[in-house]
């Protein structure tokens, strides 16, 4: 392998300024990606809608919930109008769900400071919530034919390998030159009418050829104007000395079971699974014991005859419940998140049939959320590991 020494390392040449737009262009005509839905349309409700559920989401994932989320809500005003938990409910299993509160509250400001249509421009798409730099730049450029690059994980892997950048991404400085560079190769300004290709002829680009592991250089459109490949050191960029630092956390999850219904919090809007219904989430079982201590009154029906197996189970001491609450355990389930690795323990306590409703706890908290119906689970707003396993548990 060769060192690059070059004094103009990791800046545009006169040859990539002059060509790589119009070769992208051309090729993305040609060998692009033309058949997702997303792509057949310049409507920005569809390009923001799809931009969002993509950031952190495959492709083949988002299809389905895509075509589901328009049917219901085919338009920015049918979105902004729409109930929180009907946004909830069509975006649970796509996960980051403060995207989809974001999406709400973006779709109410389009309505109320832009008329119902989105702004023109990346500098005014980017004052809404939940629409940063690179989101505003697809949107405006697939949209509007603004000038304006996307810059994200594809862009900075295909640009830093044509650029052979040395650059440490991991660092702002950086990025902040690199998205120049990007910046300085869209399509001339005679060619604003080609931003729409360019933007995807880069997005397809990274993800059908500049792959990050093995990219495929003998199918690659600038292949001649590339400076990593000229020195065989693709596999070298992009440079990011800090790697996402994965966390792993357990939590405990309360399932209150009174047969035909299960007892679900509806959370606040902070956190993974802000805005969705779920049950409670302790971090440790004894936490959970103790809330049962707390709180199994306000799940006990009075008469001796409708005696709720939670007070029957529940009324011991602390050190007891544990133990007792440990038979109730079932499997772990495993989720993946991009930075957090969760393992999720359901705890299933029966409670009595005529169990009310869980509203301000002895200790005084408040709880907000409902008895819902096995029947309604396939429906509701729930996060995805959790919706299987209880559709899964019946
Ligand atoms: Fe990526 Fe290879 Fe194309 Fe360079 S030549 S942009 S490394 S696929």
């Amino acid at each position: 392998m060769s060192t690059l020494t070059s004094p103009t390392q990791g800046t545009p040449s006169a040859r990539q300024m002059a060509h790589f737009a119009p070769t992208l262009v051309a090729w993305q005509a040609e060998h692009g990606r033309h058949h997702l839905p997303w792509q057949r349309t310049q409507d920005p409700y569809h390009v923001w809608l799809s931009e969002i559920m993509l950031q952190q989401t495959q492709v083949s994932t988002v299809l389905d919930y895509f075509e589901r989320f328009l049917a219901a809500l085919p338009s920015v005003v049918a979105l902004a109008a729409a109930p929180q938990e009907q946004v909830m409910a069509l975006w649970a299993g796509l996960g980051y769900y403060s995207r989809a509160r974001n999406l709400h509250r973006c779709a109410q400001e389009v309505v109320a400071r832009f008329g119902g249509e989105f702004p023109p421009t990346a500098a005014q798409l980017e004052t809404l919530p939940g629409i940063g730099p690179s989101t505003a730049a697809a949107i405006a450029s697939f949209c509007f034919g603004e000038r304006i690059s996307i810059y994200d994980g594809n862009v900075k892997r295909v640009l830093s390998r044509l650029l052979a950048f040395d650059g440490d991404l991991s660092g702002g400085a950086a990025n902040k030159l690199l998205h120049a560079h990007a910046q300085a190769l869209v399509v001339g300004s005679g060619q604003a009418m080609a931003m729409p290709r360019y933007t995807q002829g880069l997005m397809d680009l990274g993800a059908t050829v500049c792959h990050l592991k093995a990219p495929n250089c003998g199918r690659c459109p600038v292949r001649e104007m590339c400076a990593a490949h000229a020195a065989d050191e693709a596999a070298r960029y992009p440079i990011k000395t800090k790697r996402i630092k994965r966390t792993s956390e357990r939590w405990y999850l309360l399932l209150l079971d009174k047969g035909d219904a299960v007892w679900l919090q509806q959370r606040g809007d902070a956190g993974i699974w802000g805005g969705l219904q779920a049950p409670l989430v302790f971090s440790a079982l004894a936490d959970m014991a103790r809330w049962l201590q707390l709180h199994g009154g306000m799940l006990a029906v009075s008469g001796p005859s409708q005696v709720s197996p939670i007070s029957q189970v529940f009324g011991a001491s602390p050190e007891l419940q544990a133990l007792q609450l440990s038979d109730l355990v079932q499997p772990t389930i495993k989720h993946q998140l991009t930075h957090k690795e969760l393992f999720l323990t359901p705890v299933v306590v029966p409670v009595a049939q005529a169990a009310g409703p869980l509203g301000v706890g002895e200790a005084g908290e408040q709880y907000v959320g409902a008895w819902v119906d096995k029947s309604q689970l396939a429906q509701a707003a729930l996060p995805a590991p959790i919706k299987k396993w209880l559709l899964a548990a019946g």
